[in-house]
């Protein structure tokens, strides 16, 4: 079985559209860490904002056997970590979630080699490659920006 690790923001939940239209209508910069670190995440975890029947996705890859699989996600407050847990409970009892403080690396948290990574994140990818982990885009435009891509995750399944 393979480790596969599946980032949540911008591939299980559509939470960064809503994100940065909130830090906008808020003044801040879409990278002012003090926008996130003070968001109640609560009001974006929502079933509305599954990213192509992503959930349904899991519990496919899940059922296939083939992965150990996790969900590696960035915080930026204990508050965010815990209301990721509580959403994702809610669709799955026994499945790993990892939580990465957002100013470290995701190649840090974790044993990288030989693990799949699925991101939208391209710059986490280019980390967890230079790892020996095998990264794999994910991009509802398919626009994989150099990394294998896919739209939805139980593409993985044909993949691997
Ligand atoms: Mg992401």
């Amino acid at each position: 079985m393979k480790n596969l690790y599946i980032d949540f923001d911008g591939v299980i939940l559509d939470t960064i559209t809503v994100l940065y239209e909130e830090a906008k209508r808020q003044e801040y910069e879409i990278d002012d860490a003090e926008f996130y670190e003070k968001f109640n995440y609560k009001c974006i975890l929502k079933d509305k904002y599954i990213i192509n029947d992503s959930i349904n996705c899991i519990q496919k890859l899940i059922d296939s056997n083939k992965f150990n699989i996790g969900i590696l996600t960035h915080c930026h407050s204990m508050k965010e970590a815990a209301d990721k847990v509580k959403y994702i409970r809610k669709h799955f009892e026994d499945i790993t979630v990892i939580v990465c403080p957002k100013s470290i690396s995701k190649t840090k948290i974790i044993h990288t080699k030989d693990a799949i990574l699925v991101d939208d994140y391209a710059g986490n990818l280019r980390e967890w490659e230079a790892e020996g982990g095998i990264p794999v885009r994910f991009s509802t435009k398919l626009n994989g920006k150099g990394f294998p891509v896919i739209d939805r995750l139980d593409s993985l399944l044909e993949m691997f």
